[in-house]
């Protein structure tokens, strides 16, 4: 569904991915892992096009997309979840989830994603009229979820979504993801948490300076005695 063939991004001078490649499968969970400034975020953003690479290619669906603008990459199925959310404060929880639907016309569709996301976030609902500002923390992390399902994307890709959440409303969101792909939607998930991120991933890749420094199935990275003492907190 997915492929990221040797991409190099640089800020200016300076050179934050160094060829990275990857693939994701259809209904796969795939998890990006990896210390601070180990490039997770630029390669999301890579992806979702708010980011050049200077070389390398993204394919999607079998389309290059790596030239694409963002808007045309939402279009074919592809929704970002970025890091810190970037909810709108000023607007209700309802009127920031129809501008998750931004890319689709029909009003009656877009009441039965308005509907699938009240069903799989119920205190979304019971807040839907409440400023998205004065939401707590996990709820804002299920709004910009919510906000992401609303374009009904073949690929979620989410960014730390377990940031600033406690450990127990972090396992919420760890399960809702799990639901989330069971229903059919592939995801693409960056986390902190290795550990949490490794136990609902199917394949996992170590992203280091840059680099992917290693790759298999979670299960197996989750043995690695080189990820358990970096990235699981062994000793
Ligand atoms: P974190 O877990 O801390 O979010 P990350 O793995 O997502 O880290 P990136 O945010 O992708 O890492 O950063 C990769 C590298 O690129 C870092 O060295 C970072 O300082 C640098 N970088 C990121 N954004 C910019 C920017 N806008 N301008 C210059 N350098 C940047």
């Amino acid at each position: 569904m997915l492929s990221v063939d040797n991409i190099q991004v640089f800020y200016g001078a300076i050179q934050a991915l160094h060829g990275i490649s990857f693939e994701v499968k259809e209904g796969e969970i795939v998890t990006l892992i990896g210390a601070n400034g180990a490039g997770k975020s630029t390669t999301l953003r890579t992806i979702s096009g708010l980011l050049r690479p200077k070389s390398g290619s993204v394919k999607f669906g079998g389309n290059d997309i790596t030239k694409a603008p963002a808007h045309k990459i939402v279009q074919m199925g592809l929704a970002h979840v970025p890091e810190g959310r970037k909810i709108f404060p000023d607007l209700t929880v309802c009127e920031n989830l129809i501008m998750g639907a931004y890319t689709r016309t029909d009003r009656a569709e877009i009441a039965g994603s308005l509907d699938n996301v009240f069903q799989r976030f119920p205190r979304l609902k019971e807040r839907e009229k409440q400023l998205a500002g004065t939401l707590s923390g996990g709820e804002q992390q299920m709004l910009a979820m919510g906000r992401g399902l609303m374009c009904q994307p073949k690929l979620l890709i989410l960014d730390e979504p377990s940031m600033g959440l406690s450990p127990i409303l972090a396992e919420d969101i760890f399960k809702i993801i799990v639901e989330i792909n069971q229903l059919g939607t592939t995801i693409l998930l960056v986390e902190q948490n290795a550990f949490m991120a490794l136990q609902i991933a199917h394949r996992a890749y170590v992203l280091e300076t840059g680099r992917v420094m290693l790759a298999g199935p979670a299960a197996e990275l989750r043995e690695n005695p080189k990820v358990r003492s970096a990235y699981l907190g062994d000793v």
